[in-house]
């Protein structure tokens, strides 16, 4: 099969993150297994998700790891002008599908370079690492990456991330975190306002700390050049809470995350947060003394990337990919966790972070080719003697 036929293949598979993969990842392994390599599949609690890893190629330090999620986001409500689960070519140059470009191109590029890499000399071992649940807060990637450092007697070197970079060597990646913010005020009627406490109205005043944490973040000079936006973001999405106008609020609760950028996390703002909060529970208590402040992390912190220009990863993927412009991303991708996981890494793959997650989502076919020929320098280069 061609990396075409592949990706076909791939996005026939409708698994949006936080469901089953089971299908897509059997065909892959039935695939992989077709040419002769076994690999394993590391299974969720319940049995009905797994990633997959392997390795191609002798067993002996210094090898890179190739790594790819299998789980697309969802379109529901989006305007698509094809079936978003049937790989769509519409003669201008693009193949239109969910997960076309995010990311289950750099996937069928992998795949499709899996005949030359069983067929090559290999000096160095070449690894597959993909995923599920990538989507909804990278949350295999861990046992993954544990998987892979227990499973091996061996120790792989390289981590290559392929979400969509236009082929451009990413070396830094912000962290994510997301928390849930419960405030419990006291209940009566809007006119005893001053004798209650309204979870709605201490809500606000958090939310506006943190916005305001966030600007002085940006005044005290606390920014990182390579990233748009150049500093931690803080953002608060979603708020819910009250029942009637003449009511006073008896809860309410915020959801909001925390991208850092590398030299900051979201450890040091929650700590401040959380004292401001504390204090705000001192000075309200006076008045109701159930008046309570809760913060709890929704999702495990994704660990931001910072790659140095001098780690050999860096150079090896510009000759890889014939490219070198190095990049930094703001989305959160597996690769900060691989880099936790001891390996050195980077992302670089076929497709425009722009085009992902919408409505006719595509990746451009010279993109697809661009992933394949990367894949061939890199098994020429695992080659050498
Ligand atoms: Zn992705």
């Amino acid at each position: 099969m061609n990396v075409e036929e592949i990706l076909s293949k791939l996005v026939s598979f409708p698994v949006l993150g936080g469901e089953s993969n089971l299908s897509i990842i059997h065909w892959i392994k039935d695939y992989i297994a077709d040419h002769g390599v076994a690999s394993v599949l590391v299974p969720n609690e319940e049995n009905t998700k797994a990633s997959l890893h392997c390795r191609i190629g002798p067993a002996v330090d210094g090898g890179v790891i190739l790594s790819g999620h299998t789980d697309v986001v969802p379109v529901k409500g989006q305007d698509w002008t094809s079936d978003p689960f049937e790989l769509t070519d519409k003669q201008d140059g693009r193949l239109y599908a969910r997960g076309s470009c995010d990311m289950k191109g750099f996937v069928a590029c992998c795949l499709a370079a899996l005949p030359e890499m069983v067929k090559a000399p290999l000096n160095k071992p070449i690894y597959f690492a993909f995923s599920y649940d990538e989507e909804i807060g990278c949350l295999a990637a861990p046992e993954l990456v544990e998987a892979i450092n227990n499973y091996y007697s061996e120790q792989p070197r390289f981590a290559i991330i392929g979400e969509p970079t236009m082929m451009k060597p990413t070396v830094g990646q912000k962290g994510i975190c997301i928390f849930e913010t419960v405030v419990s005020g006291s209940q009566g009627h809007s006119s005893r306002i001053k004798q209650e406490v309204s979870a709605i109205h201490e809500a606000m005043r958090l939310i506006l700390w943190l916005e305001s944490k966030m600007n002085s973040l940006i005044v005290a000079g606390q920014t990182d050049s390579r990233f748009t936006p150049n500093h931690t973001s803080i953002h608060i999405g979603k708020v819910s809470g009250g029942i009637a106008p003449n009511v006073i609020a008896q809860e309410c609760k915020f959801n909001w995350d925390v991208r850092t950028i590398p030299s900051e996390t979201p450890q040091q703002i929650l700590e401040e947060f959380n004292a401001y909060c504390a204090s705000r529970e001192d000075e309200l208590r006076k008045v109701f003394p159930g008046f309570k402040v809760e913060t709890t992390n929704i999702h495990p912190a994704v660990p931001g990337l910072d790659t140095h220009a001098d780690q050999e990863i860096v150079a090896l993927t510009k000759q890889f990919a014939n490219n070198n412009e190095l990049d930094a991303v703001s989305y959160a991708a597996e690769a900060g966790q691989f880099a936790e996981g001891g390996f050195e890494s980077i992302i670089c793959g076929p497709g425009d972070i722009a085009q992902a997650h919408r409505a006719d989502e595509f990746i451009d076919k010279e993109q697809l080719a661009w992933g394949v020929r990367f894949m061939n320098n890199l098994v020429a280069h695992f080659s050498e003697s």
